[in-house]
């Protein structure tokens, strides 16, 4: 037990220390970037592509702040029963705004009665977030995106399926790690997020894919325990 405080204690401890060297960094690159619009205003046609590219790293970099910041707060989350679907509806607007915009279409299928699961809903959003916008970055405009819910003998499925590119197999074993990315604005954090926030849910995550036809990412949620959920047995 005392190895195990120890370690919740150097984790809070690294969680701490990224959020406010985070917060240190994202002010002075929000200056920069500021200046760097104001500098793109006033100077001639000539350097608009440069101030483009620095405009666009920055906003890299950013990315890369925000995404390492939620994956080393990797903290003891806070759970309320909820149902996956009023989740996934919550978020809806935002998915068919991002679809409208490239031109694709969300095909949602959702089972009747989906159970209720022990559930952090602002990680189960980004978990949702990350998968669709993976699928949706893996496709053309006329690309279909479907997503799933249903229930399952001991919890509750989540598809999230594209029929885009698909991803090689010597590729799928790395899918997970930190930084591993094949797109050129890409963190290669959304995953490694996607696998953490699933860790702590007690879930699974699982890949099929095939090149050309498209991937499917597979989250296994269990039923909490009976006795685990309230008070009684
Ligand atoms: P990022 O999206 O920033 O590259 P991720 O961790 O979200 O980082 O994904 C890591 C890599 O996994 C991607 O760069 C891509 O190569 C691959 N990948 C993830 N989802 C899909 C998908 N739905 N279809 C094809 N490739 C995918
Ligand atoms: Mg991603």
């Amino acid at each position: 037990l005392k190895d195990e405080v120890d370690k919740m204690e150097r984790l809070s401890l690294v969680g701490q220390m990224a959020a406010s060297i985070t917060h240190e960094i994202r002010n002075p690159m929000a200056v920069i970037r500021g200046f760097i619009q104001l500098l793109n205003e006033r100077s001639p046609n000539e350097h608009h592509s440069y101030f483009h590219i620095i405009l666009q790293e920055l906003d890299r970099a950013n990315n890369i702040i925000n995404d390492f910041l939620s994956l080393a707060q990797n903290r003891i989350v806070e759970k309320h029963t909820r149902k996956l679907n009023e989740v996934l509806e919550d978020l809806m607007p935002l998915i068919s705004a991002d679809a409208n915009m490239r031109g694709q279409m969300i095909e949602v299928r959702i089972e009747e009665d989906i159970q209720p699961l022990d559930l952090n809903v602002k990680e189960i959003k980004q978990l949702m977030l990350n998968l669709v916008r993976n699928g949706m970055e893996a496709m053309t405009d006329k690309g279909v995106l479907r997503i799933e819910l249903a229930n399952v003998d001991d919890g509750v499925q989540l598809r999230v399926r594209d029929n885009g590119i698909g991803i090689p197999p010597e590729k799928l074993e790395r899918l997970f790690e930190p930084f591993f990315t094949t797109k050129t604005n890409g963190t290669g954090l959304g995953l490694a997020l996607c696998l953490s926030i699933v860790e702590r849910h007690n879930g699974k995550i699982q890949v099929e894919s095939k090149i050309g036809e498209g991937t499917s990412f597979i989250v296994s949620f269990n039923r909490p325990k009976a006795g685990m959920l309230g008070a009684g047995a």
